[in-house]
């Protein structure tokens, strides 16, 4: 006879569970009804007052056995699942998700088709000191076949009194050595305000790891037609680095360059840590080039070749590395620039290594 009984209220809770079921679908409809209403008119589909309406209805009501905070807790999460219903396609997939986009972006600068399989090398001084000292390297840049040159105008310096850049001046030397090297220029801004004046300066807008976070000139570079090489946030996660280029692209602007450049860890050893894993990381979540800029992460001369090779080998599309006339007297990073004939036998290794595996330049 209990069996029967247990049976028989089994069969109950049964019923119930498909009641219930049915009940949390038939609101979830409800809801989006009145989603498509909200969107219509324009407000925001999550309405906390609302909300708490429906909560003290439920609270006035409810008589047990279960308890007050378990109902809310039940009720939060369906209410949660139907807001989640209506969320649009951009909040659910990221733009620059290769969810949302399988292909790969590339982004065309100087001829250079960057992330199209073969590396781009991006090299220059830290700092623009001169017109003779960016010339010198432009010279040997451009000796090489490369395309392009960095070098930063506003240097966002740990201290204040520290060398901050020349600024236009910095910006107009780099534009003069752009015409007559037939290099593009890539150079940091820092604020959304020296931006219009930038954009005839220079062809890539370079956004600094202390910088990846100023939501600001996230969107004022994504409302620019001219691409953007991204640093990673120097204790930023992929997430937070990847949202970040999200900014840019939410903008309208797809020509994302994302440069990983080490990040703060408890290891001395280097300047910051390598994290190259995150590479492969970047290329399958996102649709970006991925570049790594191995003078800022490693802060060691003698680390920049090898992991420019680990970059390559593990499919960066290209690789940053600062070079100095006179590293010695450099005005900003003079332990970690290589030095002219430090920088041509770097990169005669880089190709043969290239060469060995078939890595085209
Ligand atoms: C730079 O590339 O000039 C620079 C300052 O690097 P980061 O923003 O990665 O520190
Ligand atoms: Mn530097």
């Amino acid at each position: 006879m209990s069996h029967q009984n247990l049976d028989h209220l089994r069969d109950r809770v049964d019923a119930l569970n498909l009641e219930i079921l049915s009940l949390i679908n038939e609101r979830a409809e409800v809801v989006q009804e009145i989603g498509k209403i909200k969107e219509k008119q324009g407000v925001n589909r999550y309405d906390p007052l609302r909300e708490r309406h429906m909560l003290n209805l439920l609270k006035e009501n409810h008589e047990g056995p279960l308890s007050q905070g378990t109902i809310e807790h039940i009720f939060k999460e369906i209410f949660k699942s139907a807001l989640k219903l209506q969320e649009t396609d951009h909040k659910k997939e990221l733009l620059v998700s290769r969810k949302r986009k399988p292909e790969d972006t590339i982004v065309n600068i100087n001829g250079e088709a960057i992330g199209s399989g073969e590396p781009t090398f991006v090299f220059g001084p830290c700092a623009v000191e001169s017109y003779e000292q960016v010339a010198a390297v432009a010279e040997s840049i451009q000796s090489k076949g490369l395309k392009m040159i960095r070098g930063g105008a506003y240097k966002p310096r740990t201290s204040p009194y520290d060398f901050q850049g020349l600024g236009l001046e910095g910006l107009k030397i780099l534009k003069q050595i752009s015409k007559e090297f037939g290099l593009a220029v890539v150079s940091e801004i820092v604020t959304p305000s020296h931006l219009d004046e930038a954009l005839d300066h220079i062809d890539v807008i370079q956004i600094g790891a202390r910088n990846m976070q100023n939501f600001e000139l996230l969107k004022a570079a994504g409302a620019t037609n001219k691409p953007v090489l991204l640093k990673r946030g120097l204790a930023a996660t992929i997430d937070e680095f990847i949202n970040a280029a999200e900014y840019i692209i939410s903008k309208g602007n797809d020509q994302i360059i994302l440069c990983e450049r080490g990040i703060r860890t408890y290891e001395k050893a280097t300047r910051n840590t390598l994290d190259i894993s995150a590479v492969p990381i970047l290329k399958q979540e996102t649709h970006l080039p991925v570049f790594v800029d191995v003078t800022h992460s490693t802060g060691r001369r003698d680390l920049l070749l090898p992991c420019a090779k680990a970059a390559i080998a593990i499919g960066a599309d290209g690789v940053m590395a600062e070079v100095h006339p006179d590293p010695a007297v450099a005005l900003s990073d003079a332990q970690q620039q290589m030095s002219i004939p430090q920088f041509d036998e770097f990169y005669e290794t880089l190709q043969k290594f290239m060469k060995s595996y078939e890595i085209q330049a």
